[in-house]
């Protein structure tokens, strides 16, 4: 065998591979043992909440059916999905999510448009009403506390930020933001304010 026939061999067997991998670890949690499975999922979505993408299954569900290709992360022109880095944990680890903070969701819908198993059901990128239909990531919470317009000092850098200013956040007076319940908890006012911490956090929401 010539060399270029043994590494066209040899990139089909880790194509294979990979291609079953996934493929058992989607039997592992939705078929052949599905009840330890279950009791797998629901330990883990018992843990901490992550941010997912737009047009993501409820937790349990979204857990079952990606497939860890990482073609959403591939598709997103802005950089924002992570991957869980928890080897120990093969429910989670690989699986796709967003730290606003570092780097918010744009929504542009790409990832939504390539998810080949459907944990992220496609949406279309109309730029107004079907987002805000469709897309429920999470929802910004304002902390009063320490957000500056709630403290003297006139702000209102999030609600610039904000694709559906007077919509999702409204503007009271100061600037201070009033997050409605039109937020699709993309994160953009999150990554944007510029008090340290944080004065607005998106609150991931388990379907
Ligand atoms: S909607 Fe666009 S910006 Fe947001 S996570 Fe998906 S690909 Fe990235
Ligand atoms: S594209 Fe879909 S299946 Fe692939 S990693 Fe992203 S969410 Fe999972
Ligand atoms: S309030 Fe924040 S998370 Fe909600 S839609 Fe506006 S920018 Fe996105």
């Amino acid at each position: 065998m010539d060399r270029r026939n043994f590494l066209k061999r040899l990139s089909v067997f880790f194509s294979a591979l990979f291609v079953s991998g996934a493929i058992l670890k989607r039997k592992l949690f939705v078929g052949f043992f599905s009840k330890e499975a279950e009791a797998a999922v629901n330990a883990v979505t018992n843990e901490k909440l992550y941010l997912r993408p737009p047009g993501a299954l409820a937790e349990k569900d979204f857990l079952s059916t990606c497939i860890n290709c990482h073609r959403c992360a591939q598709a997103c022109p802005s950089d924002c999905i992570k991957y869980i880095n928890d080897p120990l944990n093969p429910v989670l680890h690989d699986t796709p999510y967003i730290e606003p903070r570092e780097k918010a969701c744009i929504l542009c819908m790409k990832c939504t448009q390539v998810c080949p198993s459907g944990s992220l059901q496609p949406i279309e990128d109309d730029e107004g009403e079907t987002i805000l239909e469709n897309v429920k990531m999470g929802m910004a919470v304002v902390d009063t506390n320490i957000c500056n317009s709630y403290n003297g000092y006139s702000c209102g850098v999030c609600i610039r930020a904000c694709p559906f200013t007077e919509v999702a956040l409204k503007t009271e007076t100061w600037e201070r933001p009033i997050v409605t319940d039109h937020c699709v908890g993309c994160g953009l006012c999150e990554q944007s304010c510029i008090h340290y911490p944080q004065a607005i956090r998106v609150v991931p929401i388990r379907g």
